[in-house]
């Protein structure tokens, strides 16, 4: 074996565990006593992991905090901000600042990440080109599905759809939206619709910013979960954000959500973002402007979570870690009771995984050796702690190693 991963501990189990990996695949699983790999690390007990997903980033306007700055906070203006300088950025900037961001996200064990790209008759192609130049440059280390983002709408925008087109064919692999952008909800409709005629032409999958927002008018979800099921593309379709939900009342929300999981729809909640930019207009109690987490597990919904921005005009902080976006999503959506708990480690891992519609995902003999070992005992220390990945292994070769050390005089 080219591999052997000795002393560490199962992902799911927390029994001990041995992987051996030959040809970018795990070819063996034992507790103990599998011979001598070519090359062998050490778990030192930690969890042997399938690798991270961030299903939804925005990697082109990554790192741009401060210039210029929202000062109410609110989502609005830092769409408006955005749109002046969205032009401007010159392509080697926007490869510069997400290469930053995606070689911390890599370092931090995340080998697969959606990033949604503005496309809009004011950056046209441009922000684009910029990242599908930051995913070829990467390709060796990450698996990047790049979204076709039409936030300033397309009903109200016609120019914006014969972007969208041209841009299925200039290196988008999944059709976004943003149907909340439009007008009123029947412009919404048409928006869903825009999009679907793409995604039926290129076969492809659909990944939408859904009703980002705290007013309770907005229930683009529904019309999305009706139009998956009308077209047949159950299970190829999220809905990232989903904010409005938790102003909605108890029966819209229980109507709609029954819809979205009939339509196996994935959320992707943005916890950390949507925390920050949602409920500025609330006086207390103050919603808490994230999608309703809870209820839409209980229903079955396969509910992961992403970073969605890295210290930019709609969010200052950020780390790149999924660890640390899975620990803030447990905070906000009360994810406490150790099943709860099992939940949240799960969701940057195989929720995200089923959302993405991969294949050999986990630690099992014939898995793809995509793997981060994590210096933790259990899925709780891990999030409590979001300690040292202290190996990063994609396609069966470790690409980053850390350890930090504490020195005590
Ligand atoms: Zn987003």
């Amino acid at each position: 074996m080219e591999l052997v991963i000795r002393n560490g501990i199962s992902d799911i189990t927390y029994e001990p565990i041995e992987v051996g990996i030959q040809n970018g695949k795990i070819v063996s699983l034992e507790r103990d006593g599998l011979p001598a790999g070519d090359q062998e690390i050490d778990a030192a007990g930690g969890i042997i992991s399938p690798a991270f997903l961030d299903p939804h980033f925005h990697l082109e306007n990554a790192l741009i905090w401060g210039n210029p700055i929202n000062q109410s906070g609110t989502l609005p203006e830092a769409i408006e901000l955005y749109a002046k300088i969205k032009r401007q950025m010159p392509i080697g900037d926007i490869v510069a600042r997400g290469s930053q961001a995606l070689l911390l996200a890599i370092g931090y064990g995340t080998l697969w990440m959606r990033s949604h790209v503005d496309i809009d008759q004011i950056g046209g192609l441009h922000l684009l080109e910029g990242v599908a130049e930051i995913r070829s440059r990467y390709s060796n280390l990450i698996d990047i599905q790049l979204i076709a983002f039409p936030q300033l709408g397309l009903a109200r925008n016609p120019a914006a759809v014969d972007y969208m087109w041209q841009s299925m064919e200039n290196g988008a692999d999944v059709v976004g939206g943003m149907p909340h952008a439009e007008r009123d909800m029947d412009d919404a409709a048409r928006h869903i619709e825009i999009a679907f005629e793409i995604a039926r032409k290129y076969n492809a999958d659909i990944d939408m910013h859904i009703d980002e927002t705290d007013d309770p008018y907005w229930h683009s979800l529904e019309l999305l979960a009706d139009k998956t099921v009308e077209e047949g593309w159950q299970g190829r379709v999220t809905a990232g954000h989903c904010c409005a939900m938790s102003a909605w009342d108890n029966a819209m929300a229980e109507r709609i959500i029954a819809k979205v999981k009939k339509a196996d729809l994935h959320i992707v909640t943005n916890a950390p973002v949507n925390l920050m930019i949602q409920g500025r207009g609330d006086h207390q109690p103050r919603r808490r402007g994230i999608a309703r987490v809870k209820e839409l597990l209980d229903a079955g919904v396969n509910v992961s979570c992403g970073q969605d921005d890295l210290q930019n005009m709609f969010y200052p902080f950020g780390s790149m870690d999924m660890l640390e976006v899975a620990m803030m999503t447990a905070h906000a959506a009360h994810l406490s009771a150790p099943e709860d708990i099992c939940t949240t480690f799960n969701m940057p891992r195989y929720n995200a995984a089923r959302g993405r519609r991969l294949q050999n995902y986990g630690v099992y003999v014939g898995a793809d050796a995509n793997l981060v070992v994590i210096d933790a005992k259990s899925g709780i220390e891990a999030l409590r702690r979001q300690p040292d990945r202290r190996y990063v292994i994609r396609n069966g070769k470790v690409v980053v190693e850390t350890q930090t050390i504490q020195k005590w005089h």
